[in-house]
């Protein structure tokens, strides 16, 4: 039986977790949103802040409705305040260590009936699982980046998730108003199992002298109709994650298939992690992005 979740908390305020906390006020859930310390939850919070208005400002939602979702957000640095929380959803730094400190802390404090989940996009839900004390009431709720513009939510079961946890994480996402489809739990899952190795590749046709940034990007965009070409899309990624996602897929299903391009390792050698870094296939410290190579 789906049991109706009406509180959550969040931990981690960044980009993904602001997100995740933005969308669940929006649809009437109260928030806890917990960080490490209080600059982090302010910059969290200034975030939500600033895309609840920019949806204002484009008629998505009213002035009315920003306040009330506003409200629903609580800032915290302590998981006492998850006592009463019916889901705590964890969006911490992708390291599983961080993820086990998180676990052991906040289990103690959650009620019974409690579900917890993970964002996490490429560590096994089953392992996490087995790090808290309730393996049948975890599973994977992977949203996508930015969490209020993305319809899609991957629902992951690790070996030991129950019924009832997944009819009721299938209904939370339904009540967000995103669309869920289903993963087994392998590496990186289904979209960034398809998605990470085409940019791996459109990264192989740039080192191999194929085409230019801005050929491999333009015969994308026009000759196979997607909105953003992959050299540009990996950029609004970060480098750093495309290629520990590769890392992933290459580790997790030992084909060689997976290697990560010697140019993508270069470029985050550089420090060049796209879009956040300032530069990546394109730099952006001027008017408009040129293309780096
Ligand atoms: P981020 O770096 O923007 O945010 C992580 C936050 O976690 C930081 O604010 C950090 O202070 C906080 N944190 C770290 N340790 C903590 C602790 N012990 N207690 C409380 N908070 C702690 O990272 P993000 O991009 O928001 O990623 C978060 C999770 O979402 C990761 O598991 C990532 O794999 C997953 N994810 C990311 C994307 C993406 O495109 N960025 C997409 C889907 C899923």
């Amino acid at each position: 039986m789906a049991h109706e979740i009406k509180s959550i908390g969040v931990v981690g305020a960044g980009q993904m977790g602001s997100g995740i906390a933005h969308v669940a006020a929006l649809h009437g859930v109260d928030v806890l949103l917990a960080d490490l310390s209080e600059e982090r939850l302010n910059a969290g919070l200034a975030t939500i802040g600033n895309n609840l208005s920019r949806q204002v400002a484009s008629g998505r939602i009213t002035e009315a409705a920003k306040k009330e979702a506003l409200g629903r957000i609580k800032p915290t640095t302590d998981y006492k305040a998850f006592g009463d929380s019916d889901l705590v959803i964890e969006s911490a730094t992708e390291s599983e260590a961080v993820k086990r400190t998180i676990y052991g802390a906040v289990c103690p404090i959650l009620k019974p009936e409690a579900m917890i989940a993970t964002n996490t996009s490429s560590i096994s839900i089953t392992r996490l699982a087995a790090a808290t004390d309730r393996p049948e009431r975890f599973i994977g709720i992977h949203f996508m980046n930015p969490v209020p513009v993305m319809e899609l939510v991957e629902l992951i079961r690790g070996i030991a998730t129950n019924d009832s946890t997944f009819e009721s994480a299938r209904a939370f996402v339904a009540k967000l108003g995103k669309t869920a489809t289903v993963s087994e739990d392998f590496p990186a899952f289904i979209v960034n199992r398809i998605l990470l190795p085409m940019i791996n590749e459109a990264i192989y046709t740039l080192y191999e002298g194929v085409g230019s940034v801005d050929a491999i990007d333009t015969a994308m965009r026009l000759g196979a109709n997607h909105p953003m070409g992959p050299l540009q899309l990996a950029d609004f990624i970060g480098l750093d994650t495309c290629l520990s996602i590769m890392q992933v897929l290459h580790d997790g299903l030992a084909d060689s298939k997976y290697r990560p391009c010697p140019l993508l390792v270069k470029y985050v050698e550089a420090g060049w992690l796209g879009r956040k870094a300032g530069r990546g296939f394109y730099d952006y410290r001027g008017e408009k992005p040129v293309p780096t190579r």
